[in-house]
């Protein structure tokens, strides 16, 4: 069995970390989720975290080396999995490259990447309504949320290409009832 690989993809508040939670019960799969494996170096506060919180209170991306050392460090110490979910990651060009050649050295690829499509406006209310809940810093101050939302435009959108151009781009309305949202990701997910 080859190993299933996902990208979950889209603008912060898009769902990724909820679905995720969904394909966790229902896949054997890994979960790697650079903003949560950052914000646990914050809580040990490590010397790369307390870094990174800098960056990340102001909504702005932390450097590719870093993310990138993480995630190899988590696909070295999960070498019998059966595949990952990977949410949050990669958030640049140069972070997708990096992943496609961590794969490669462990004869594995990306499988898909699955975008949810949300309009900007609903973004933008999602993440505060989280903001009064999450206790994250980043959520909860309207300049950062936007600050965020420009980072993924610049940074992140482009992103899809680099799966596009490899046949690997999927989407799926990012709105609704959790549970059909779902629904449509099994869909796409039961076609790769
Ligand atoms: P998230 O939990 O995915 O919304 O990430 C929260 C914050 O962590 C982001 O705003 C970034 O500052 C940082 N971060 C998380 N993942 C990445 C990544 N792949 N590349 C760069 N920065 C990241």
């Amino acid at each position: 069995m080859p190993m299933l690989n996902l990208v979950l993809f889209g603008p912060p508040g898009a769902g990724k970390g909820t679905q995720s939670q969904n394909l966790i019960d229902n896949y054997q799969l890994i979960h790697l989720s650079t903003g949560d494996l950052l914000r646990s170096e914050i809580t040990q506060g490590t010397a790369l975290g307390m870094e990174a919180k800098k960056l990340m209170d102001q909504g702005i991306l932390v450097p590719d080396e870093v993310v990138i050392g993480m995630i190899s460090n988590k696909l070295d110490s999960n070498k019998d999995a059966k595949g990952f979910i990977f949410d949050g990651f990669p958030r640049t060009v140069a972070q997708a490259d990096a992943l496609d050649a961590l794969l490669a050295s462990k004869q594995s690829a990306i499988t898909g990447m699955i975008a949810l499509e949300v309009s900007d406006d609903e973004l933008e209310r999602r993440l505060l309504l989280r903001g009064k809940e999450s206790g994250r810093p980043d959520d909860a101050n309207p300049e950062v949320i936007r600050k965020r939302i420009v980072e993924y435009n610049t940074k992140t959108a482009p992103v899809a290409n680099f799966y596009k151009a490899q046949n690997k781009f999927y989407s799926i309305p990012g709105v609704g009832q959790i549970d059909e949202i779902f629904v449509s990701l099994r869909q796409v997910i039961n076609t790769l």
